[in-house]
């Protein structure tokens, strides 16, 4: 059930709102926008059956929500959602200014982490992404440093001032993960591990979900409602490419999954074309199409030497291949009406 209220509402009418659906047995979630304020109303909606609560004070609407997903629903939020990551808000994921996420697919020493992080910086990423536990199809393959690189990942983080991005895979690992990363990360492979789910969302750190393998739309958004329904509203959604009958890419990537998202939800959409696409050459053309089609950001895979990458080296552009990325971005960015500053010796230019 939600709730909209007539401008201009006080927050003495707002509290009284709350105070007689939260009596009637549901929970509350108040969502203040520039022009109105949504209060939605979560549990069983037959209890708020007979509670005249038009007539309440304040109250301009009161609109069943048929969807199965609530807090992640466009209705329940007065404006698209901006996460803000990192202890003084380092980077935000949703606003006007495009957000880019770039490092190698694995942290595979202290080295290579920091020459990556400090080459996507100059660039103009934003954020740094780099495996610590990494999810591999093989047992025998390298499954990625663990605690070692989330030591590395949050000392690179100090030397260049970029949050990180790394994923979490198993419930057990949650507070560790979440005491050295900004962001958590939950891989395609483990969008419904409801338990992990529902752990993330007792946490105090932003969600970066991927969409998993052969998942719908609706089930990468019922899977935001877990985390969501914990009461950690900071899930970013990411459509990575599907699995689909064709073998001459990676995955699929679904670009109608951005802008049907876009209008479903009012959690930011980034996409991923490193893992939609499995090949370097594709990375800038499926990055464009994301950013066209009204991605909130990218995140993209990075390596100095991508030919020895212990994973994914297929996929990973070299250090100078982003930065051609970063400068061809700008006129889709721009015609998306986004911001995406170019870091020039001596401070940031904005995009022309
Ligand atoms: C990754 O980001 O390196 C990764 C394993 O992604 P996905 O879960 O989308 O396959
Ligand atoms: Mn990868």
């Amino acid at each position: 059930m939600i709730i909209v209220t007539r401008p201009n509402v006080s927050d003495a009418e707002v509290d009284h709102i709350r105070e007689r659906v939260e009596t009637l047995g549901m929970r509350t979630h108040v969502s203040r926008g520039e022009r109105r304020t949504i209060i939605g109303c979560i549990g069983d909606e037959a209890l708020l059956q007979e509670a005249a609560l038009l007539s309440l004070p304040g109250v301009e609407s009161v609109t069943p929500v048929m969807k199965p997903y609530k807090l992640a629903s466009r209705e329940f939020a007065a404006d698209p959602s901006v996460v803000r990551i990192g202890d003084r808000a380092a980077a935000t994921i949703g606003g006007r200014r495009l957000a880019v996420i770039a490092g190698p697919c694995s942290v595979e020493g202290r080295e290579m982490l920091r020459d990556s992080a400090v080459a996507v910086r100059d660039a103009g990423a934003g954020l740094l992404r780099g495996g610590a536990f990494k999810p591999r199809t093989s047992p025998y393959a390298f499954q990625g440093l663990g605690e070692a690189a989330l030591r590395m990942l949050a000392e690179v983080r100090a030397e260049t001032g970029l949050p990180v991005v790394t994923e979490v895979m198993d419930t057990r690992q949650v507070e560790l993960v979440a005491e050295y990363a900004d962001v958590l990360q939950v891989g395609a492979r483990n969008m419904q591990n409801f338990s992990l789910l529902s752990e993330l969302g007792r946490v105090q750190r932003p969600v970066l979900l991927k969409r998993g393998l052969s998942a719908t739309v609706k089930e990468l958004l019922m899977a935001a409602e877990y985390v969501m329904a914990q009461g950690n509203r900071d899930v970013i959604l990411c459509e990575r490419g599907i699995r689909t009958f064709e073998t001459a890419t990676r995955n699929t990537l679904d670009v109608a999954a951005i802008p049907v998202l876009k209008a479903e939800t009012h959690l930011p959409v980034i996409v991923d074309p490193s893992h939609a696409g499995g090949r370097a050459d594709l990375v800038a053309p499926l990055s464009f199409a994301a950013v066209a089609a009204g991605a909130d950001g990218l995140i993209v895979e990075v390596h100095p030497d991508p030919l020895r990458a212990l994973s994914d080296g297929d996929q990973s552009l070299t250090l100078s291949a982003f930065v051609e990325l970063m400068h061809g971005l700008q006129p889709f960015a721009r015609a998306a009406g986004r911001d995406l500053p170019l870091p020039e010796r001596g401070g940031l230019r904005e995009a022309a």
